[in-house]
C-alpha cells in the first residue's frame, strides 16, 4: 500500500468548480496532494483534460464523478472512483441527469423572474461551462448581481427549500447510480455522510442500502465533516466492514478556509480505499 497525500474529491469547471480541470491539476499537485480524483456533479467532461495535465507534471489522477442521487425525499451523494470516463452506461445516465439540470435551470429562472430577479437562467448559463448548470452558478449569479454577499446567502435566502427560487427534483436512484459506477469498473463512495440532515438509524439505513447496492466507502473526511461527524462515520465504516475515503470536496480556491493539501490524514484504523491501488509517487517536473 502506498502512502501518499490523497484527495479523492474535487470540482472544476466542468461543474460548478472555479477552476479549469488543468489549472485544478496544476494547484494540487503544487499543494503537495499525490493522487487527486476529479468528481465533478454528474459529468465526466473535465476528465480527458485533467488526465494529460496530470501525466504531464507527473500526479496521479483517478477519473471520478460525482452523482446525484434522491433517496429518502433527501438529495445524496455517491462519488464514483476509478470509473471508465468512457462507459456508455454511465454517459447516457449521467447525459439524462444534466437534461434534468436543464429544466430546473429554466425553472429557476422563472421562478426568480416573477420574485423581480431578471436574467437569473441567462446569467447563471454564462457563469457555467454550458455543459452543466448548478444552483451554485445562480448563487455566483445573485451575488454578482448585488442580490446577496455571498454564495451562502443566497442559498439560505433563495436556493433551499421554502425559498423563492427552490424547485424540487427527482434525480438519480441510489441503486442505480451505485450501479453505473460499478459497471463502469469503478468504486462506489458515500460522500460526506455527515452532512445529512438524517436521524442516526435513517443513516444506518442509508449505509445499508447503499453497501447492498454494491457501494465499497464512506467519506470518512471531508472538509464539510466536523470532528464529531469523523468519529461517527469512522465508527460507522468498521461496523459496516466498508472502507473508508478522503476528500476535501475543493471547489473555489477563493474560500480560503480550505487550503489544498492540508486534510487530515485516514485515522490509523480505517480500511483506506486506496489498500489495493498501486501509485507510484512522482517527484515534480
Ligand atoms: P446542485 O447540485 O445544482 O443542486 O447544487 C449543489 C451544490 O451547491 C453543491 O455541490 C455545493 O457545491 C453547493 N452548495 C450547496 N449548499 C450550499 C451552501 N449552503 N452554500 C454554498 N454552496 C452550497
Ligand atoms: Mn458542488
Ligand atoms: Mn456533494
Ligand atoms: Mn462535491
Amino acid at each position: 500500500m502506498s502512502i501518499c497525500n490523497y484527495d479523492l474529491h474535487t470540482h472544476s469547471t466542468a461543474s460548478d468548480g472555479t477552476m479549469s480541470p488543468s489549472a485544478l491539476v496544476q494547484t494540487a499537485a503544487q499543494s503537495g496532494i499525490e493522487v487527486l480524483a476529479l468528481t465533478d456533479h454528474d459529468t465526466l467532461s473535465g476528465i480527458k483534460e485533467a488526465k494529460a495535465v496530470a501525466d504531464e507534471i507527473g500526479i496521479n489522477l483517478v477519473p471520478g464523478v460525482e452523482i446525484s442521487v434522491t433517496w429518502n425525499n433527501k438529495t445524496i451523494h455517491i462519488v464514483g472512483l476509478h470509473v471508465n470516463y468512457e462507459s456508455q452506461i454511465l454517459q447516457d445516465n449521467l447525459n439524462k441527469l444534466r437534461e434534468t439540470r436543464l429544466w430546473r435551470a429554466q425553472e429557476i429562472g422563472r421562478k426568480f423572474a416573477k420574485h423581480g430577479i431578471a436574467d437569473a437562467f441567462e446569467g447563471a448559463k454564462a457563469l457555467s461551462n454550458g455543459n452543466l448548470i448548478s444552483r451554485t452558478h445562480f448563487a455566483r449569479f445573485l451575488v454578482q448581481q448585488g442580490f446577496a454577499t455571498g454564495e451562502k446567502q443566497v442559498f439560505k435566502h433563495f436556493l433551499v427549500p421554502g425559498k423563492p427560487g427552490y424547485v424540487q427534483l427527482e434525480w438519480a436512484k441510489l441503486e442505480d447510480a451505485v450501479q453505473w459506477i460499478v459497471e463502469a469498473g469503478g468504486q462506489a463512495v458515500l460522500a460526506h455522510p455527515g452532512r445529512y440532515s438524517f436521524k442516526r438509524q435513517d443513516l444506518r439505513h442509508l449505509i445499508h442500502k447503499f453497501q447492498n447496492a454494491g457501494g465499497c466507502a464512506l467519506e470518512v473526511i471531508s472538509s464539510s465533516h466536523t470532528l464529531e461527524h469523523q468519529i461517527n462515520i469512522v465508527k460507522l465504516a468498521k461496523e459496516f466492514n466498508l472502507l473508508s475515503s478522503i476528500g476535501s470536496d475543493f471547489h473555489d480556491a477563493k474560500k480560503t478556509w480550505l487550503k489544498f493539501g492540508t486534510l487530515p490524514r485516514l485515522p490509523e484504523d480505517c480500511v483506506p480505499i486506496w489498500k489495493d491501488w498501486n501509485y507510484v509517487k512522482y517527484t515534480l517536473k
